[in-house]
C-alpha cells in the first residue's frame, strides 16, 4: 500500500523536475492561445506532465521533444504507432503516393493486393475501409443494424471502441446509466444499448434471449479499462450464444491486434461475424478497415438492393483514399509480419518479467497483464475479472505520479492507463531501462 502522502510527494517533486528540464514546452505552451485550451486536441491535456512534451521527431520506438529529450517510447501514439514509427517501408511508400495524388474517390490497383492480404490475415474475405477505428465502429454497428432488422446491441461495462455513442452506456450499481463524459448526447442510449459486465455469462444468455440484440460488440480482451482477460471458455459461450440467438459478433480488434499475427480471434478463437481494426494497421496514417464473413456480405447486398442508392449514413469522402490504402498496404506487406510479432512477443515477455520482478522485490501487491505485445501493470492484487472490478481497482493519482516519474527518466507510457507497447523495434535495453525506472519509481513511493 502506497500513502497519499507519498504519491503527492512524488507528483509535486516530479512537476518541479519536469518544469525545470522542459522550458521549451512551457514557453511553448503559453503561447499556443490560439488553440482551445492551448491543445490542437483535448485528449493532449491528459497526459501527467505540467504541460503536454512537445514532440520533435519519433523514430522506431523512440521520441525527441524540442526540449532535446529522448525517450524509449512506450506509448507508441496509444496503439497507431505498435509497429514502430516511420517504418521505412512505410515512408518510401507515402513518399511515393504523396507525388502522385492522395485522394481520387477512385479505387487503385494497390487496393486489390491490400483486400488479400487482410483477407489473408484475419482470416474473413470482404472488407471496407473507412479513415478511424471509431468510423468503422459506427458503420458495423449500422450495418448489423439494418441486416438484421434489430435496434439494440450489447457491450460489455467500461468498454471503449471510440468516438461511438451507442457504446457510452455503463453499470452503476448494476443498473445502465449514460456515461457522464460524454457531451451533448440528447438521446436516452440505453433504450438501444444493453450493457452487462464482461465474463458473466449468466447475464449474456439474459440479454441475448429476448433475439432482439442486432449485435454485440466487444474486444475480445477489454484494453481500455486497464486490462481485463477473457476467462476461460467465455469467449466460446459468446460465439455459442451468438449462433444460438442470430446475434452478430463483432470483435473490435483495434488494440488486440496484439495479441498475434491476425489478432486475438485467430491467434486464440473464435472467429466473430464481423472485425475492426484501425490505428496501427496504417502505421499512424488514419485509416482503418472492418471485414466480414460471406454470410453477412450477402446480407449486406440483399439490403443494399431494398435501399435507394444516396447517403447511407457509412462512410466519408476520405474514406479509401489512395494514401490510405498505400499506407496499409505497405504496412501489411513489409511491416506487419510474423517475424515483427515474434519480436515483439519475446520483448513484452523480457518486460512482463521483468516488472514482475520489481513488483515482488518492492513487496507490492501489484500484478501485471499480457495481451501479446501489450502490457500492463495494475496496483491491485489480482487481475479484475471485469470493468466493475477494473475500475474500482484503479487509482489514478499513483498512476499519474508513476508516469510522470517515467517521463522525466526518457520512459513514455500511454496516459490513461498503463499500457506499454513493444514494437518490432522496441530494443532490450529499451525495456531494461523501462524495468530499471520502474524498480527506481517503486523504492522512490515507498520512501
Ligand atoms: N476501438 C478501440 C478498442 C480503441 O481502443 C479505440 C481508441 N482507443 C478505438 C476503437 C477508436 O480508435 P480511433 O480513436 O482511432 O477512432
Amino acid at each position: 500500500m502506497i500513502s497519499s502522502g507519498s504519491i503527492a510527494h512524488m507528483a509535486n517533486r516530479e512537476a518541479e523536475r519536469f518544469r525545470a528540464a522542459n522550458p521549451r514546452a512551457l514557453a511553448h505552451h503559453a503561447a499556443a492561445t490560439g488553440w482551445f485550451q492551448s491543445v490542437p486536441f483535448h485528449w493532449m491535456k491528459d497526459w501527467p506532465s505540467p504541460v503536454p512534451i512537445i514532440a520533435a521527431s519519433a523514430k522506431d520506438a523512440a521520441l525527441t521533444s524540442i526540449d532535446g529529450q529522448t525517450y524509449d517510447d512506450f506509448c507508441l501514439g496509444d496503439t497507431a504507432s505498435l509497429f514502430g514509427h516511420s517504418p521505412l517501408p512505410l515512408a518510401a511508400a507515402l513518399a511515393k503516393q504523396a507525388s502522385e495524388g492522395l485522394s481520387y474517390m477512385l479505387p487503385t490497383e494497390r487496393g486489390a493486393a491490400l483486400s488479400a492480404r487482410l483477407a489473408a490475415m484475419f482470416g474473413l474475405p470482404l472488407w471496407q475501409v473507412t479513415t478511424t477505428a471509431s468510423e468503422a465502429n459506427r458503420a458495423v454497428i449500422r450495418w448489423c443494424r439494418g441486416i438484421s432488422r434489430r435496434a439494440k446491441i450489447l457491450t460489455f461495462n467500461g468498454a471503449y471502441h471510440g468516438a461511438v455513442d451507442d457504446a457510452f452506456v455503463d453499470l452503476k450499481n448494476g443498473q445502465p446509466v449514460m456515461r457522464t463524459s460524454l457531451v451533448g448526447q440528447v438521446h436516452d442510449l440505453r433504450d438501444t444499448t444493453t450493457v452487462i459486465e464482461f465474463n458473466d455469462e449468466g447475464a449474456l444468455a439474459d440479454a441475448l434471449r429476448g433475439g432482439d440484440i442486432a449485435c454485440i460488440l466487444a474486444e475480445p480482451v477489454m484494453t481500455n479499462v486497464g486490462m481485463v482477460r477473457d476467462g476461460p471458455g467465455f469467449l466460446q459461450t459468446l460465439r455459442t450464444l451468438c449462433d444460438e440467438t442470430g446475434t452478430l459478433l463483432v470483435f473490435d480488434e483495434t488494440h488486440t491486434i496484439s495479441s498475434g499475427y491476425g489478432g486475438h480471434g485467430i491467434t486464440h478463437g473464435p472467429k466473430p461475424d464481423l472485425i475492426v481494426v484501425g490505428k496501427s494497421i496504417g502505421g499512424g496514417v488514419p485509416c482503418a478497415v472492418y471485414g466480414f464473413s460471406s454470410e453477412v456480405a450477402a446480407r449486406m447486398a440483399a439490403r443494399n438492393q431494398s435501399r435507394p442508392a444516396g447517403h447511407s449514413g457509412i462512410g466519408t469522402t476520405l474514406s479509401a483514399n489512395a494514401l490510405a490504402i498505400t499506407a496499409m498496404d505497405a504496412m501489411l506487406s513489409e511491416v506487419i509480419t510474423r517475424p515483427a510479432y515474434d519480436h515483439m512477443l519475446r520483448g513484452a515477455a523480457r518486460l512482463v518479467a521483468g516488472l514482475e520482478a520489481q513488483i515482488a522485490n518492492a513487496n507490492l501487491d501489484w500484478h501485471v497483464t499480457q495481451v501479446g505485445a501489450r502490457v500492463e501493470f495494475l496496483t491491485c492484487p489480482t487481475p479484475p475479472r471485469n470493468g466493475g472490478e477494473a475500475k474500482a481497482a484503479m487509482q489514478p493519482e499513483l498512476e499519474a505520479a508513476i508516469h510522470l516519474f517515467l517521463a522525466n527518466r526518457g520512459i513514455l507510457l500511454a496516459p490513461f492507463h498503463n499500457m506499454m507497447l513493444v514494437s518490432p523495434v522496441t530494443g532490450d535495453d529499451q525495456i531494461d531501462r523501462l524495468v530499471e525506472g520502474f524498480a527506481d519509481c517503486t523504492k522512490a513511493l515507498k520512501e
